[in-house]
């Protein structure tokens, strides 16, 4: 009988082996939050929470935290790559190279270049930058600053796959690591100041095909199609330059949008579906199943593109974010429905969020900067909080993130779009800095108030890096200076730091190996910062490296 034939049998057997293969993947990212011994996501954990139970390293004993190696990524670009551990292999991105390195000596196994046309400088907005790898069935995935996917060999750094996600000239960008769930790889896309259309691609995790593309902005004739005036969806931003979360259960991914294009509202008056928003979407197929949408209209460059954590807030699933708006949202990660939203710094574009339409209401400020005035906005540009994620700590119910305090003046002026160039709309003159006050603090807040447990501020400029929450009772987070820090998650007070080779704006992790823990970061000035032209940063000299970390014996 031919279904007996050998080769056959042996594709069979093959097949099945390899979908094998593929299902313990995906099972290892589901378990990603829980299993102490790898980091296989961006977000530590497809929640998003950054947050780990090991307590080896904690508040008793993290004086005696010392570097294990430093790693040069021989690169003076900014750094704020996630490093990823699995199966005895860290990888580290950077916007010209993938590196394998060994997490516990620190040398190198692997780094392949990544080929980028020359003048790929010329479109990437905020910051020459990778913010890393994701890894998934032997295979390593990244994205690069013009707008490629990439799979290489986890073992031998070999590129497998290279596919197109859009036209750099145009001002698309990729900057953020992919998020992989059941074998697809979702990305997003940047370019939300040079009037693109956003959107979110699936990819398929073996071959690179396209498996579908969800565009952020809706089109005539869509869902969402009338809250654009004319044809102005189609450079409407709604940038996707994050990496979302995933709630297996409900088997929802939530990806953030950014700003709309260009950022003066009064050319395209109406909600602007679906810009500054959380998409809830299906991993398999792209479908769009609920919206929420933090700024409707979006006037001030408020992106949503970090989507934050996926918490239980009193048995109830729940999305928490502090968007870059100022406000603190809590949705019901169900359906979308809003619970609670509240100021967690100074905010004068909206005098508060409707709880019953989920609308800000907005404020004078904003009623006159809409007339053509010249007005100081709080929050900047910037945001309330940057690209930068926070972390959760079950234990303290808290969320902690480096928060920013400065406002920008802004008025609109008429522009027109030109391919491949900024496209605003208004009279950017940079942010403001508070004369008496710090610029920036590291904040553990409350989702349901907004408001903060404790603040530790930042001496001089504020901090853009990550933080990482672990059951030690510790928060580690990076100083725009370099030092590398560990804070009382409870207190705020600082217990340990360490003065890393270069700025921080990395993100931190944490792992162990045969019972051992390890923290590690990227160290490598740069960022959305560093376009400030901020002259305090003149002694903190650029150059990434990854740094890990142990308990001295
Ligand atoms: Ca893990
Ligand atoms: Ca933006």
């Amino acid at each position: 009988m031919i279904r007996n034939h050998p080769l056959l049998l042996g594709a069979t057997l093959f097949a099945l082996a390899a979908s094998g293969a593929q299902a313990q993947n995906d099972q290892a990212l589901k378990n990603d939050a829980k299993s102490t011994g790898d980091v296989l996501t961006y977000g530590m954990g497809y929640n998003n929470q950054r947050y780990s139970p090991l307590k080896q390293i904690n508040t008793g004993n993290v004086k005696k935290l010392a570097p294990v190696w430093a790693y040069s990524l021989n690169n003076t670009q900014s750094h704020e790559s996630q490093p990823i551990v699995h199966d005895g292999v860290m990888y580290v991105t950077t916007h010209d190279s993938t590196v394998a390195i060994n997490p516990l000596t620190g040398k190198q196994i692997w780094k392949t270049a990544v080929e980028l046309p020359q003048d790929v400088f010329k479109y990437a907005c905020c910051g020459i930058l990778n913010r890393g790898a994701a890894i998934y069935n032997g295979k390593v995935y990244r994205t690069t600053l013009d707008a490629h996917v990439i799979a290489l060999d986890a073992k031998t750094g070999k590129q497998l796959w290279k596919s197109k996600a859009a036209e750099y000239t145009d001002g698309h960008a990729q900057t953020a690591a992919p998020l992989i769930v059941n074998g697809v790889v979702m990305t997003g896309i940047a370019g939300g100041e040079y009037g693109t259309r956003g959107f979110i691609d699936g990819w398929d995790a073996n071959d690179g095909k396209k498996l579908w593309r969800l565009y952020t902005t809706a089109a005539p004739g869509e869902k969402g199609g009338d809250t654009w005036p004319g044809d102005t969806h189609s450079k409407g931003g709604a940038p996707t330059w994050l990496t979302g979360a995933y709630d297996p259960e409900l088997d929802l991914v939530y990806w953030g949008t950014g700003n709309a294009g260009p950022w003066n509202p009064q050319v395209r008056l109406g909600d602007n579906l679906y810009v500054c928003s959380v998409l809830a979407i299906r991993p398999k197929t792209g479908e769009l199943v609920w919206h929420y949408q933090f700024s409707p209209n979006d006037p001030y460059d408020y992106d949503a593109t970090e989507v934050g954590m996926l918490v239980e807030i009193k048995g109830r699933k729940v999305l928490a974010q502090a968007n870059r708006n100022g406000f603190f949202y809590v949705l019901d990660r169900t359906n979308g429905k809003l619970l609670a939203a509240n100021p967690y710094v100074k905010v004068n574009w909206a005098d508060k969020i409707d709880m019953a339409t989920g609308r800000p209401v907005e404020s004078e400020a904003t009623k006159k900067v809409r007339a053509g005035e010249d007005v100081q906005i709080w929050p900047s540009v910037l945001g309330g909080k940057n690209w930068t994620p926070m972390s959760w700590n079950p234990a303290t119910g808290l969320a902690y993130a480096n928060t920013l305090n400065m406002s920008w003046p802004y008025q609109i002026v008429k522009q027109d779009y030109k391919k491949g160039e900024w496209y605003l709309g208004m009279n950017m003159r940079g942010v403001t800095m508070p004369k008496d006050e710090p610029h920036g603090y590291l904040s553990a807040m409350d989702p349901m108030t907004g408001k903060s447990k404790w603040k530790m501020p930042w001496p001089g400029q504020p901090s853009m890096a990550g933080t990482l929450s672990t059951a030690g009772g510790l928060v580690f987070t990076g100083a725009a200076t370099g030092e590398f820090i560990a804070v009382d998650a409870n207190t705020g007070k600082k217990l340990w730091q360490f003065q890393t080779s270069s700025g921080i704006i990395g993100l931190p992790v944490t792992w162990e190996h045969k019972g051992k823990q390890y923290v590690s970061i990227v160290s490598g000035a740069g960022g959305v910062w560093a376009l400030l032209g901020d002259e305090r940063m003149a002694a903190t000299p650029a150059g990434g490296s990854v740094w890990t970390f142990a308990l001295q014996p």
